[in-house]
């Protein structure tokens, strides 16, 4: 007998699938949980219910409304965490700290948009900038405006955030009056799945505000008109599919792309292994590698130390590794689950052999046993390698998504700046000193090929919000192979929902903007 089929809601109505649906399994255990299914659904007339019934019950609220919105919407989910813990423990294979970046991490940032919002007060658009004279005298002028696009926004996520994913998106587009529909990855959609049921159920959001589509993304893209948005997080090459989706490009549907990267850390010249600096590298290192089990787009992947550190680099991180029990999350004492799913695994494991290749293996967790899991669970123990040649391609080209990262040699800052540019863009890279000055100096030096740089130093260490976690007052996305985009970053993350608009008039007309 198969196991429940998990419903969409869309124009209103819970609906399942025609179909028999898509398994979703117990990455440890590999028995199957539930099913998903998006068979049949009345695509043009969910999204037509969305924009209409949606749109306009969110847009008729001020930003100070929607923000109290926010907050009964995180009330519900508080309400619900232990059950959000039982769903993220069987489906994705997380201990209880991994499941809390996710879980938790999407609620602290809900609650921080929440708080935005309040600050905006009882408006229905936003100002923004001053007003600029456009003649001599001050009669005439320009001011640019902010109003809620008249779309809906489609949200295409990744699996490794079911939960994070879906929050961090949907806390900036309904504050700004957005409706959204989200599409989550098939692999963890029964968490997201299992959230928007129970803030639909609790009725703190209106008709249409908020819709969910679990299974394939067939027919979602060809939804969209000129004044819809999507926001996709996912991998470079399905990123490319939506970037060049014919009706995308003919309706100009406005794009943010999160996509993968290959971040860095870099220990700066002058700290010796005894020194506070070095010590930060290795613990943040360790730390990313297993948290998630390395499945996160902002994990570190590349460690960049001086070629004379490179042994004790190798040693302080593979001692801080071999400390990390891999098996059944339930298990008391296990410090790290599996990854999400046998064709992750197997990813990871080709993408340990390809590593390989141009670099050795310093530690190989996998001569260690699992704790209450099976050879053939989806646990993937960490693996640390040391480049043999710091220049070699797939070092900086190669994304594993799992519990691994690669030790890279530098001779002269100069060498180890242009090897981190060739991640061709990246979410984060993290510099670990002791020297303010020369700290803020590699840090804007970074600062162009990425989307944030964490800067750590020992007076900081105690307040160390970590290299991975993307914190909601900080801009998350990077350029290039990231993907190009921006997301979070304070109030900046309205910008997407917003349509930016310049009113020339008379001073007069203006005055009555900020009445
Ligand atoms: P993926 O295979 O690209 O899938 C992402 C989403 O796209 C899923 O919802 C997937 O649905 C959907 N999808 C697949 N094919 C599609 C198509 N032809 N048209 C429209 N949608 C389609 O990526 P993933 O394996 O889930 O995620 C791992 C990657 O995401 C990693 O590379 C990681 O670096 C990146 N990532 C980036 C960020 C960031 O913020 N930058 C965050 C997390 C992850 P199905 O699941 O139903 O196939």
């Amino acid at each position: 007998m198969s196991s429940t089929l998990l419903p969409n809601w869309t124009s209103g109505q819970w609906q399942v699938g025609q179909g028999s649906g898509t398994p979703l399994f117990d990455p440890v255990k590999g028995s199957e949980l539930v099913r998903v299914d998006a068979t049949g659904l009345d695509l043009p007339g969910a999204f037509r219910y969305a924009r209409e019934v949606g749109g306009a019950a969110l847009r008729s609220m001020t930003y100070a409304q929607r923000a109290a919105m926010l907050a009964e919407v995180g009330k519900v989910l508080q309400a619900n965490r232990d059950a959000y813990y039982e769903i993220s423990t069987a489906n994705s294979g997380t201990v209880k700290n991994d499941t809390a970046v996710d879980v938790d991490g999407g609620m602290f940032t809900l609650g921080m948009y929440a708080k935005l919002g309040a600050s905006l007060g009882d408006r229905h658009f936003l100002l923004d900038g001053e007003p600029a004279r456009l003649g001599k005298d001050p009669l005439f002028q320009s001011q640019h405006v902010m109003t809620p696009r008249h779309g809906v926004a489609l949200f295409i996520n990744a699996f490794n955030f079911p939960s994070w994913g879906l929050w961090e998106k949907a806390g900036p587009a309904l504050l700004s009056g957005m409706p959204i529909i989200v599409k989550p990855a098939t692999a963890t959609a029964w968490l997201t799945q299992r959230m928007v049921q129970d803030v639909i159920d609790a009725g703190v959001v209106p008709p249409g505000a908020i819709s969910i589509i679990c299974g394939s993304s067939n027919g979602l893209l060809e939804q969209l008109l000129a004044f819809d948005v999507v926001s996709f997080t996912g991998s470079a090459d399905t990123a490319q599919i939506i970037r060049s989706h014919p009706n995308v490009v003919r309706h100009s549907v406005r794009t943010n792309i999160e996509a993968d990267s290959i971040n860095s850390a870099m220990l700066l010249p002058g700290h010796d292994a005894s020194s506070a600096a070095f010590d930060l590298l290795v613990k943040e290192v360790a730390r990313e590698m297993t948290i998630k089990s390395g499945q996160k787009c902002t994990a570190i992947r590349r460690v960049f130390v001086p070629a004379a550190l490179m042994d004790a680099a190798a040693q302080a991180i593979s001692a801080r590794l071999a400390k990390t029990t891999v098996g059944d999350p339930r298990v008391e004492g296990v410090r790290m689950g599996a990854v999400v799913s046998r064709a992750q695994k197997q990813s990871v494991l080709e993408g340990i052999a390809q590593l390989s290749q141009v670099a050795d293996k310093v530690f190989d967790g996998s001569q260690q046993p699992l704790v209450e899991a099976a050879a053939d669970s989806c646990c993937v123990a960490p693996t640390l390698l040391a480049a043999r040649d710091a220049h070699a391609d797939t070092l900086h080209d190669v994304e594993v998504f799992g519990p691994v990262a690669t030790l890279v040699p530098y001779t002269s800052e100069t060498e180890a700046l242009q090897l981190i540019q060739r991640g061709q863009g990246s979410l984060v890279a993290s510099v670990y000193g002791e020297d303010a000055a020369a700290l803020a100096k590699t840090a804007i030096a970074l600062a162009p090929f990425h989307g944030r740089v964490h800067v750590l130093s020992p007076d900081v260490a105690a307040m160390n919000t970590g290299h991975g976690n993307v914190m909601p007052q900080s801009l998350h996305g990077g350029p290039g192979r990231a993907g190009g985009g921006e997301e979070l970053g304070g109030l900046r993350a309205l910008n997407f929902y917003h349509q930016r608009s310049a009113i020339q008039a008379s001073t007069e007309s203006l005055n009555h903007f900020t009445a």
